[in-house]
C-alpha cells in the first residue's frame, strides 16, 4: 500500500537550491507551474544591485529538473555580469520553460508564464533565448510590460540576435588581434557550432569577411540552407574539437568547453556567443590559459542582445545600439591585456572589473 504520509528518515538531507554547485548567493529563485497549460518554469534573479534583473527566456526540453535548475541558476548568474561589464545598469536574471519549444510552445502557456514575470513587479523582466520568438515576446507584452525584445512594429527594438552576432564578431576580431597580431579574419578558418538565430548572422558576417567557416548543427535542414545561402562548409566529420582549425565559434549551448573536450581542442581562439561555455570557469579558463588558447569570455562578447533589449527600457536608438555594441571590440582587447599582464584567466580578468563595479554600486546606495 502507498502511504500519504512520508516518513521524516525517508527525507533525503539534500539541499536542492540553496545547496546547489551553480548557487551563487542568487537572491531569489521562483518555481511556477500551471497545471492547465503545462507551464513548468523557474525564474532565476541573481543580483539587482545595479538595476532590474533581466535576461531571456530559454525553453528547452531538459532531461530533468535539476538540468533545469543548474542552467536558470548558471544563465542568471552570467547576466549580472554581462550587464555589469557592458556598463549598463541592470541586474542579472533569467528564466527557464522545461519543454519542447516547437510542439509545447502555445499562446496560452507563454501569457501564463508572463503573469508570473508580471507578479515579480518589475524586479524580473525577460527577453528572449533559445527556443522563443519576437512574436513570443510580444505574447507576453499583453499581460506584463516587464517584457524586452518585442517587435519593431509594436515599439520595440525587435530580435536581438543580429546585434548579438555584431557584437560575438568583435569580440573575435578583438581577440584575433590579440593573438595573431591581425583582426582581419580573411583565410581563417572560423568553426560555427549552432547557425541558430546568432551563428547564421555571424557566418554572414565571417564569409563578407572571406573567412573560411565551417558549420554543425543538429538541424539537417538549417545546415542545408545557412551553406547555401553563404558558402560556408557543412560539417562532416564525427569529432568537432579535434578538427583544426583557427577560432572555435561555439553559437548553440554552453559547457561545451569540459573536460571530455578541452584537450583536444586544436582552436588557437574561442570567441562565440554561446552563455556558459566553459563548463567549469575556474578549472578550464586555467587550462586554455596554459595551453595558451585565448578565450573571450562569452558573457562579454555576447553581451549585444542585452545592449539591444536594453535600448526599449532607456529608449536610446540604432545609432547608440551599434556604438555600444562595436565597443565590445576595446573592451575585450582591454581585458584580454589585463588579463596577460596580471596572469589572470581571460574569465577571471572580466569577472573581476564586473564584480568591482557591483561592489562599487552596492557601496555608494548603502551610504
Ligand atoms: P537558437 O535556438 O536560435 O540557435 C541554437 C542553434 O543551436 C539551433 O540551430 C540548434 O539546432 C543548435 N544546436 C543545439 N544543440 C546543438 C548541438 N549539440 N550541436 C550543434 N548545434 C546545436 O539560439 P540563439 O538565439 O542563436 O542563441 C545561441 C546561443 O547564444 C545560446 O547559448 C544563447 O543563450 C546565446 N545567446 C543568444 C543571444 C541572442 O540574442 N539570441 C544573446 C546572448 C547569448
Amino acid at each position: 500500500m502507498i502511504s500519504d504520509v512520508i516518513n521524516p528518515k525517508d527525507i533525503k538531507k539534500v539541499d536542492p537550491v540553496f545547496g546547489q554547485l551553480s548557487f551563487d548567493d542568487h537572491e531569489q529563485v521562483v518555481f511556477c507551474h500551471d497545471k492547465d497549460t503545462g507551464l513548468k518554469a523557474i525564474i532565476g534573479i541573481h543580483n539587482t544591485v545595479l538595476g532590474p534583473a533581466l535576461g531571456g527566456t530559454r525553453m528547452w526540453q531538459y532531461n530533468n529538473e535539476w538540468e533545469a535548475l543548474n542552467d536558470v541558476l548558471r544563465l542568471s548568474r552570467g547576466m549580472t555580469f554581462k550587464a555589469a561589464i557592458t556598463g549598463l545598469n541592470l541586474g542579472g536574471g533569467k528564466a527557464v520553460i522545461i519543454g519542447d519549444a516547437k510542439t509545447q510552445k502555445t499562446p496560452e502557456l507563454m501569457k501564463k508564464f508572463g503573469e508570473y514575470v508580471h507578479s515579480l513587479s518589475g524586479r524580473y523582466i525577460t527577453a528572449e533565448d533559445v527556443g522563443m520568438e519576437t512574436s513570443d515576446m510580444d505574447l507576453v507584452r499583453e499581460v506584463t510590460p516587464y517584457v524586452t525584445g518585442i517587435s519593431e512594429s509594436k515599439g520595440g527594438a525587435g530580435n536581438p540576435s543580429p546585434i548579438t552576432a555584431y557584437g560575438v564578431f568583435m569580440g573575435m576580431k578583438a581577440a584575433a588581434k590579440f593573438k595573431f597580431g591581425t583582426d582581419i579574419l580573411e583565410d581563417k578558418t572560423v568553426f560555427v557550432q549552432g547557425i541558430g538565430h546568432v551563428g547564421e548572422s555571424l557566418v554572414e558576417h565571417l564569409t563578407n569577411e572571406g573567412a573560411k567557416v565551417i558549420i554543425a548543427d543538429i538541424n539537417e535542414e538549417r545546415l542545408q540552407e545557412v551553406s547555401t545561402k553563404y558558402g560556408a562548409t557543412i560539417y562532416s566529420g564525427n569529432d568537432i574539437y579535434s578538427e583544426s582549425m583557427d577560432i572555435y565559434a561555439p553559437c548553440a549551448l554552453g559547457a561545451t568547453v569540459n573536460d571530455d573536450t578541452i584537450y583536444k581542442i586544436k582552436a588557437e581562439v574561442i570567441a562565440g556567443a554561446a552563455n556558459n561555455q566553459l563548463a567549469i570557469e575556474d578549472k578550464h579558463g586555467a587550462i586554455l590559459q596554459k595551453r595558451g588558447i585565448v578565450y573571450a569570455p562569452d558573457f562579454l562578447i555576447n553581451a549585444g542582445g542585452i545592449i539591444n533589449v536594453y535600448a526599449e527600457l532607456e529608449n536610446y536608438g540604432k545609432q547608440e545600439i551599434l556604438r555600444k555594441t562595436e565597443n565590445i571590440y576595446n573592451t575585450t582587447l582591454q581585458i584580454l591585456e589585463k588579463a596577460k599582464e596580471s596572469d589572470l584567466t581571460t574569465n577571471q580578468a572580466a569577472l573581476d572589473i564586473a564584480r568591482e563595479r557591483i561592489a562599487t554600486r552596492k557601496k555608494e546606495t548603502s551610504k
